[in-house]
């Protein structure tokens, strides 16, 4: 396969946006690039008592609006570009959905799967202590990503308060409930992504009968539970995760799957389902697809072969701008990474509100909300398709970057 490079891809993304709303060369150099780098090793040290050197990254790409958020990832093939393009794609995201946020990226290149508990918490702990000036409720607000999760958080949290010796749980979100973590953050993702399929579903007069998930992560996982639970229908017919994928057309059971994938780690072996690779399950023909892995998925050399009718993108940067229009040709309704997968930073947002003043809502009202603001969004997105006739995620690209421009101006940066 073709690799890309996700910062190119993400660049020529606002780009795009900036020659459409016809923005001047200074805002469009600043919204081309990050407005703070940081780059800095950890030494941690091991189970085997050695120390290992550790490379790590935080990028705050814009914070016009706000202070900046995104999440931290430990993975392998990070790169400083990874984490830029991240990074930018955190930036329209808060943008299209309105909320008062920047966007932000961090990560660690290491290996989580091949690493102790102990480790994992030496090496959040270390993240920590190499940026804690850099972040705070009024400058940037990490939270999970690929490979990290609410005891991640509460580790961090842990060591950013016994750095300044204060209590201030906001400073990172999706931490667990019983230190300052709020109600329906762990399935905002996909509530939010599922939410986004419904209003698509209504404007655009499809049907959500069958679907497949590219990828089974907490993004994954979720959305495979909560797609009837919204939808009042659906059909699971294919999975796959980095290990391996799994088909029956007469229908998967979700719950019985995630009971599966947390007890042994993957899909495949799942009773009664054929194998199946990850490739075919993006060309299966469903009516919605989620892809929930990693960058690239959709690329110029599958795209002509998807045949879903809605592509609900939770994953970020899932699809390059080359399969973009032949998506778009083909007349696939893609609902854009930045709307489609944006429900885990408004909640987020909605735990940061709560934290500042320690009064914690309902669940019923975290849904609702996330409910009025995701539509809200996808209204204005759809509005944007139609009257400028723009394929999906140049019209997000295009709110995005527009509000961001906008407060850069205000601000008398550009
Ligand atoms: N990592 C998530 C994302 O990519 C959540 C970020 C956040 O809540 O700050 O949207």
């Amino acid at each position: 396969m073709k690799s890309y490079n996700s910062f190119e891809v993400a660049q020529k993304q606002v780009l795009e946006a900036a020659q459409h709303l016809r923005l001047d060369k200074p805002t469009i150099e600043l919204l081309t690039h990050p407005q703070k780098e940081f780059t800095f090793t950890m030494p941690i040290r091991m189970d085997d008592k050695k120390v290992r050197i550790f490379h790590g990254y935080r990028i705050q790409y814009n914070y016009a609006r706000g202070p900046a958020k995104g999440g931290i990832r430990f993975h392998m093939d990070e790169t400083i570009d990874t984490i830029r393009a991240l990074a930018s794609w955190m930036t329209w995201k808060t943008a299209v959905v309105d909320l008062p946020l920047g966007g932000a990226k961090g990560g660690v290149v290491c290996d989580p799967k091949n690493m102790s508990e102990i480790e994992l918490e030496n090496i959040a702990r270390g993240y920590i202590r190499s940026i804690s000036e850099l972040i705070g409720i009024t400058k940037d607000i990490p939270a999970p990503d690929v490979y990290t999760n609410p005891q991640t958080m509460a580790w961090m949290m842990d060591e950013y308060e016994t750095i300044t010796r204060q209590h201030m749980p906001g400073v990172l979100t999706d931490k667990p409930q019983q230190i300052g973590g709020t109600e329906g953050r762990r399935d905002a993702t996909a509530r939010g992504g599922v939410y986004c399929v419904r209003e698509a579903c209504k404007y655009y007069n499809l049907k959500p009968s069958t679907f497949a998930i590219q990828g089974f992560g907490n993004a994954g996982q979720r959305a495979a539970l909560l797609h009837n639970e919204i939808l009042g229908e659906g059909k699971l017919v294919a999975v796959c995760d980095s290990k391996g994928g799994i088909y029956n057309p007469n229908g998967i059971n979700p719950k019985e799957l995630v009971v599966y994938k947390l007890q042994t780690g993957k899909v495949v072996g799942f009773p009664g389902c054929e194998p199946i690779t990850s490739e075919e399950v993006l060309k299966l023909k469903v009516d919605v697809l989620y892809p929930a892995a990693l960058e690239n998925a959709i690329n110029e050399e599958n795209a002509e072969s998807i045949n879903a009718s809605i592509i609900c993108e939770l994953a970020n940067g899932p699809t390059t701008p080359e399969a973009d229009l032949i998506l778009f040709e083909k007349g696939i309704k893609v609902i854009p990474d930045i709307l489609a997968s944006a429900g885990g930073v408004i909640v987020s947002y909605f735990e940061m509100v709560q934290d500042s003043y320690s009064y914690f809502w309902e669940e019923s009202e975290v849904h609702h909300k996330l409910d009025f603001k995701i539509s809200k969004a996808y209204k204005t997105v759809y509005e944007a398709i139609k009257e400028k006739k723009l394929h999906p995620r140049l019209a997000a690209m295009v709110v995005g970057v527009a509000r961001v421009a906008e407060a850069s101006k205000l601000r008398g940066w550009v």
